[in-house]
């Protein structure tokens, strides 16, 4: 097991989850760019199946380009709405509201008809640390939504008026990650989806290097100034540590810290815009 998990959470996430469905009209599920696969709980979206939902691959600015093409295309092919989106710049947030008007526009119409006026009540579900309350702050320009860069923050819920059509919950609803395997839990850590205290940060750091050495063996030896050909994750996390002086009392290398250092880079887009997930992951 790379992560110490608990099962309950998923129930609670689950009545909550279920509470919100009464209000929200429309879904903006966020997914991390960089594991838009992983980063996703299918057993928790199902709750809400009835309802529309915009899958939005935010952090795409630290992701592969490329592979925010492929993850969109995928969307598309499994007939579902999805937009590569930086919270952080506020890059195509627009853009969402115009898929929603196209989503709900039976809705709005039939509204129009009858005289009054549809106004689309949004929620915001995502895994921890994948930017949702920036989102959330980018959208209604306030602060009341609180960021942090540490997973799992709670509020107390208000709707927010975006314009005269649009509002949209302040709080978002945190979907517990869903962990199917080792690989999925290694790329969420890798990501910081997961409390730091829940893993074991240096085997962590190995796997991903694992992972990452098959399609980014180029941007990881020259940011490190390594040869990846004869070298094992273990021996290259060494190395990682001794190029940035990582070294305890007693000479031999500090391979916590080395993993620190390594993971900070890959989660900043030190190394490179680097994807973990494989279309053909799912
Ligand atoms: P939450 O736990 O889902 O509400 O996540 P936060 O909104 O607190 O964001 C977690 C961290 O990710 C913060 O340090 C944000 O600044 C950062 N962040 C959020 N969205 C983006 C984005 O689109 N691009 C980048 N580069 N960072 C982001």
């Amino acid at each position: 097991m790379i992560v110490q998990w608990y099962p309950g959470h998923m129930q609670k996430a689950k009545r909550e989850i279920l509470e919100l469905n009464k209000y929200v009209d429309l879904y903006l599920i966020l997914l991390d760019a960089r594991a838009p696969l992983s980063s996703r709980n299918e057993q928790l979206e199902s709750l809400i199946k009835d309802k529309p939902k915009i899958f939005i691959l935010n952090k795409a600015d630290l992701a592969d380009e490329k592979k925010n093409t492929q993850f969109l295309n995928y969307f598309e092919s499994i007939n579902q709405r999805a937009l590569c989106v930086d919270s952080l710049k506020g890059t195509n947030v627009k853009n969402i509201f115009k898929i929603a008007e196209n989503l709900l526009k039976d809705k709005i119409e039939e509204a129009r008809q009858k005289g009054r006026r549809k106004i689309v009540r949004f929620g915001v579900l995502g895994i921890p640390n994948v930017g949702k309350s920036t989102l959330i702050n980018k959208i209604t320009n306030s602060s009341k939504a609180k960021t942090g860069d540490k997973p799992g923050v709670t509020k107390s819920k208000q709707w927010i008026k975006i314009n005269d059509y649009f509002e949209m919950l302040d709080t978002p609803g945190i979907l517990v990650p869903k962990i199917e395997d080792d690989l999925v839990a290694i790329k969420l850590c890798a990501i910081g989806s997961i409390k730091d205290e829940l893993y074991d940060k240096e085997l962590v750091a190995k796997k991903t290097i694992g992972i990452i050495k098959k399609g980014y063996c180029e941007l990881l030896n020259k940011k490190y100034s390594l040869d990846f050909l004869n070298m094992s994750e273990e021996e290259y996390l060494i190395e990682i540590g001794k190029k940035r002086g990582c070294v305890l009392k007693e000479g031999k290398i500090d391979t916590l810290k080395a993993a620190n250092l390594f993971l900070e880079d890959l989660r900043k887009a030190k190394i490179g815009r680097i994807t973990l997930d494989e279309i053909g992951d799912r």
